[in-house]
């Protein structure tokens, strides 16, 4: 089987548009998203409709992010920046009651011995972020498979380990296909759809292939300025539009 990647599209349709139709092409069998569907950008109700057309022909295996969470009151707001939080109360003022049922029936951690999905980390799943090879091998047993796929700090980034000597962590640039060996145990950040902050503006995306045992992060252009123009429009704060064409 062959399933994408996506993580932290946080309502930007244009990327997802994009990336969608790669996927298309690359005839991937299901997808995995590790959350923040909403959050940030203009088009928060499209985009759940996506994911949830998606779910509807089971092809994917879905969790919650704190964004999501957020736009439902349910996680405190004062965790947020300034901006964001601006972004968070226009989100849930823009869902429909149908979709933040759906946002809020979705679990936090999915964990099999396939593969774990889960927005921030196993052991926090939505708010830890896994900023170095310390915090990954803290993690190590909260979850059970040997790939654990990650999002939330939007810069792609892949931790390993052996359980005995062998610890690692690699910022991914660009594109990069990661060759999983057997009994190493992976932690894999699968960058951000819809607000990249690595400084690369194109949308991140992967796909895993289980017989292959590789993933490859792609990068994929999209219209960025009809992104920003929809933010705009809506008055989102100025910083939030920016930083789309930085990557940042
Ligand atoms: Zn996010």
């Amino acid at each position: 089987m062959r399933y994408a990647l996506i993580s932290d599209i946080h309502s930007n349709l244009v990327a997802l548009d994009e990336v969608k139709s790669y996927l298309n092409d690359e005839k991937v069998d299901a997808y995995i998203c590790c959350g923040d569907i909403v959050g940030y950008g203009p088009w928060p109700n499209e985009c759940v409709e996506i994911i949830k057309d998606l779910q509807k022909n089971s092809l994917i295996f879905v969790v919650v992010g704190n964004h999501d969470w957020a736009a439902l009151e349910l996680e405190d707001l004062m965790k947020f920046n300034e901006d964001a939080r601006e972004a968070i109360i226009w989100t849930k003022t823009e869902l429909s009651e149908e979709n933040k049922k759906y946002i809020k029936e979705l679990p936090y951690l999915l964990d099999d011995e396939k593969f774990t999905v889960v927005h921030g980390s196993p052991r926090d799943p939505l708010d830890e972020y896994i900023l170095g090879a310390a915090v990954f091998r803290h993690n190590l047993t909260y979850f059970k498979s040997n790939l654990c796929f990650v999002g939330h700090t939007h810069v792609p980034f892949y931790f390993y380990s052996d359980g005995a000597v062998r610890l690692g962590e690699k910022q991914i640039v660009g594109e990069v296909k990661i060759l999983l060996e057997p009994a190493v145990r992976y932690m894999i950040n699968i960058g951000s759809v819809g607000q990249p902050r690595d400084m690369d503006p194109r949308a991140c995306l992967g796909i895993f292939d289980d017989e292959k045992k590789e993933v490859i992060i792609k990068r994929i252009r999209y219209d960025i300025k009809k992104t920003q123009e929809q933010m705009r429009k809506y008055n989102l704060p100025s910083f939030l539009i920016e930083r789309l064409q930085w990557g940042m």
